[in-house]
């Protein structure tokens, strides 16, 4: 099973993510965490590239292919083997991430999007995403407080920024009710953690 979390900046996905593998894999499940942009030797290359900064003469569509080829090395590397000897795979951002900076807060054509999303996946999508929601204020507060990293080059970006991504990750979670679930991330970490455990003990039972 393909398990995504996304969300905005501070919403805890890292921590639920730890979470989530450590209940799995106490009942003997056979767990792989990855995130992107990264998660394969080749991606995590272009991650340090496009975080610092360097990417950004290529502008917002450039970085989205860029994003794009990642996510089609962490495809081929990681997710699709982790898959196919029978995993749960559990994913910080995907495919909507890039919907949502590049595409609706990043001003990318959304064909663009599709296309792109399409050809770095060739049909590994994932079973369940799992937005998690804070407001802004709280999720840039919580990143504020990670300590000694300085913001990279999107945490950086002002509030209404932020503001539109969070609108837009609800978008996404609207449009495709069948594979999202909005979970409140604003509350603690092991109330949020149950809601997670709780939904995806669901999925892996039916
Ligand atoms: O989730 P994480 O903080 O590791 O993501 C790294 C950075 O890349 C974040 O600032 C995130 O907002 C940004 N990002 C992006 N477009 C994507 C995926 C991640 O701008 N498609």
């Amino acid at each position: 099973m393909f398990i995504t979390f996304e969300g905005g900046e501070g919403a805890g996905k890292s921590t639920q993510i730890r979470r989530l593998a450590e209940r799995l894999r106490a009942t003997g499940r056979d767990v792989v965490t990855t995130r992107e942009p990264g998660g394969s030797p080749t991606a995590e290359v272009i991650r340090d590239f496009l975080l610092s900064g360097r990417a950004r003469p290529l502008g917002t569509v450039g970085e989205a292919w860029l994003f794009a080829a990642a996510r089609l090395d962490h495809v081929v590397a990681t997710i699709r083997p982790a898959l196919a000897r029978g995993a749960v795979v559990l994913c910080d951002r995907f495919a909507d991430s890039t919907r949502v900076y590049q595409g609706a807060a990043g001003g990318i054509d959304a064909g663009l999007i599709d296309h792109l999303e399409t050809v770095a996946v060739d049909g590994t999508t994932p079973d369940l995403t799992l937005v998690i929601d804070v407001p802004v204020e709280v999720g840039l507060g919580r990143v504020a407080l990670r300590s000694g990293t300085a913001p990279d080059r999107f945490e950086a970006d002002d509030v209404a920024v932020h503001e539109a991504r969070r609108r837009a990750f609800l978008a996404v979670a609207a449009f495709d009710p069948a594979r999202c679930v909005v979970v409140d991330g604003s509350r603690g970490v092991d109330e949020v953690a149950a809601e997670i455990a709780a939904v995806v003990a669901d999925r892996l039972a039916g």
